[in-house]
């Protein structure tokens, strides 16, 4: 099968695309409506590449239709969500057809008596909890961009985000999966089960596969009982040492899991801060943790929070702010979920990066990041869900620097920092993925034994290559 040779998008082709999704749901022939689907939120658009033609399908049938019209014909499909993906896995790097999801964005049921929420792919995921008021449930997930993406994409990139050290990442929540498989049948995969094992358990083996192996149309999730009480702690730190050291420690000697450790340092909260117009105490401080804890009573998350305060001190902390109302922890989450837009504003000149290593090898990898930024003297602000283990960086061409001498140097300082996280024992995406941004280099990281084994996945699953092609790894 070679990846490459996808037939062109032709005039009936387009024709038979309006007659499944309707006319007016497919763009073909403009290039500035076309424009915004050639790329997701990597910055550098050296990723991007342009669709022929945008399908909006509002129905796992008319999915099912187009993945059979792309086997016919062999043109390649790129599901689509929200776009707000950081390794191109929604960027149609062969052309042909992008499938968007945003017409399938209704919440079907919520069925409070099993716990769980039916969704289709294209529901905004801060929507899932703004429904779920007063009913007493929620749901875990909370990526930092909650508010922009959806959930077929947090389930094809099992997002983590802000709550994961307590709740975990998205595969956690998804029981079932209605999915069209990349040769157009419609299946049901799991369901409102808490436990089944009649056969392979394949909704794991969706979560995570970026939009390779099949495409979602319905999301059975399992909700959790709402936290009565909910307290943030804003730890200050002297150094980035003095903070990061403290993460694996406030959870090992502490005896509490808190609900979000992450890490910001000096330069990402200043950047998040000055795009915010936003006055956090940040001044003296070389990093902040930013730790959340949750639960069903007062008493309960006061304990542990006075407890963490405590810590963060004895681990050389300056000062812990404490935030129990609703509007200073939104400001305090709102600076750290815009960390990454303020940097995207910086130029498309940088590479970001999301790399997780073992939860006790954290504070090595922060440190190493310095080292790296100090040696080559590019701009890295580090920040994210450090008690994951998980940290992203942002390597930022200076103004100073030309392009030429950045081109030149970002292939070394991306090999220092893979280098440093294989050495730790870590990963290259331990949220965001790998589309085709980070395919180069999976051989760092993962065995070619264990490539063989999902390309022959691929290749048994979609033998006509024609659903997200090029993605992950090549064939
Ligand atoms: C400011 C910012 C903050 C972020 N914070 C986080 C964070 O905290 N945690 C985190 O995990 N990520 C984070 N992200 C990355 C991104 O938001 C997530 O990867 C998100 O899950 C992508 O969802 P989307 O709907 O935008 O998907 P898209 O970008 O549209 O697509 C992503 C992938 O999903 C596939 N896909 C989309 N819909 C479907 C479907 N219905 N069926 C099958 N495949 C599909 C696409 O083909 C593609 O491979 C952040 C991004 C930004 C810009």
């Amino acid at each position: 099968m070679n990846e490459s040779s996808f037939n062109p998008v032709t005039d009936t082709i387009v024709d038979e695309l309006r007659d499944i999704v309707g006319p007016s749901y497919v763009v073909y022939g403009d290039a500035d409506k076309l424009q915004p689907y050639s790329h997701d939120e990597i910055p550098d658009r050296h990723y991007a590449h342009m669709p022929d033609v945008l399908a909006r399908p509002r129905t796992a049938e008319d999915i099912a239709a187009v993945m059979k019209l792309a086997n016919r014909d062999r043109i390649a499909v790129t599901p689509r969500g929200a776009g707000s993906g950081l390794s191109g896995g929604a960027v149609p790097i062969h052309g042909g057809i992008v499938l968007l999801c945003d017409r399938m964005n209704e919440i079907l049921e919520v069925d409070e008596a099993n716990m769980m929420l039916v969704a289709e792919p294209g529901v905004v995921t801060a929507e899932i909890n703004e429904r779920l008021a007063g009913t007493g449930l929620f749901y875990a997930g909370y990526p930092m961009s909650l508010e922009t993406c959806s959930l077929g994409g947090n389930v094809a990139e099992n997002a983590g985000g802000g709550k994961a050290v307590k709740y975990g990442v998205t595969s956690r929540y998804v029981l079932g999966l209605e999915v069209v498989t990349p040769t157009g049948e419609i299946v049901q995969l799991g369901g409102k089960l808490i436990k089944d094992v009649t056969g392979y358990s394949l909704v794991p083996l969706m979560l995570g596969s970026e939009g390779t192996l099949g495409i979602f149309t319905k999301i059975t999730l399992k909700l959790s009982p709402a936290p009565r009480s909910s307290v943030d702690l804003l730890a200050l730190f002297k150094t980035a040492e003095d903070a990061i050291a403290a993460v694996p420690t406030i959870m090992t000697e502490g005896g509490i899991v808190p609900t979000a450790i992450e890490f910001i340092d000096r330069n990402a909260v200043k950047l998040a801060c000055d795009y915010l117009n936003e006055t956090l105490p940040y001044q003296d401080a070389g990093a902040m943790l930013l730790l959340t804890c949750d639960g069903p009573t007062t008493e309960q998350v006061e304990r542990e929070y006075e407890a963490i305060g405590e810590q963060c001190l004895a681990a050389g902390g300056i000062e812990v702010y404490v935030a129990d109302n609703a509007t200073t922890t939104e400001r305090i989450w709102s600076v750290r979920r815009n960390i990454a837009e303020a940097a995207a504003l910086l130029g498309e000149h940088q590479a970001n990066e999301d790399l997780v290593v073992p939860p006790a090898a954290i504070a090595e990898l922060v440190l190493g990041l310095e080292a790296i930024s100090r040696k080559h003297d590019v701009f890295m602000p580090a920040y994210g869900h450090a008690g994951d283990g998980n940290i992203h960086t942002r390597i930022i061409k200076r103004p100073e620097t030309s392009i030429e001498d950045w081109q030149a140097a970002l292939p070394g300082v991306l090999r220092e920092v893979y280098t440093l996280t294989a050495r730790l024992g870590g990963r290259i995406s331990g949220e965001h993925g790998i589309g085709h941004k980070r395919k180069a280099h999976m051989g760092q990281f993962v065995s070619e034994a264990y490539l063989d084994l999902c390309r022959s996945l691929k290749k048994a699953w979609d033998p006509n290559g024609v659903l997200n092609p090029g993605k992950i790894f090549d064939l």
